[in-house]
């Protein structure tokens, strides 16, 4: 990476092309930025300062995350969300 080069924003991030809803325990999420309800799914790891030290970065949990494709905002869950649509 060269001294322009764009940088991650997460240490690890997998993401899934496509706009879709989804919801929680039976109710749907809304951005609350903007109230769209078009999110694209994507996970991260959660780091953690001490286990980064010990090299035990495998240990980390993971979370799922949603951007809001109308605003950006972006809403973490432990939990996958349903994909309803
Ligand atoms: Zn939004």
């Amino acid at each position: 990476m060269g001294l322009f080069g764009k940088r991650k924003i997460f240490d690890s991030i997998e993401k899934v092309t496509g706009a879709h809803s989804f919801h929680v325990h039976g109710k749907s999420i809304v951005c609350p930025q903007c109230g769209s309800d078009r999110f694209e799914i994507g996970s991260a790891l959660l780091n953690t300062a001490g286990m980064t030290f010990m090299n035990l970065d495998w240990a980390n949990r993971q979370a799922t995350i949603l951007t809001c494709i109308t605003c950006s905002h972006i809403l973490w869950f432990l939990q996958q969300p349903e994909i309803t649509g």
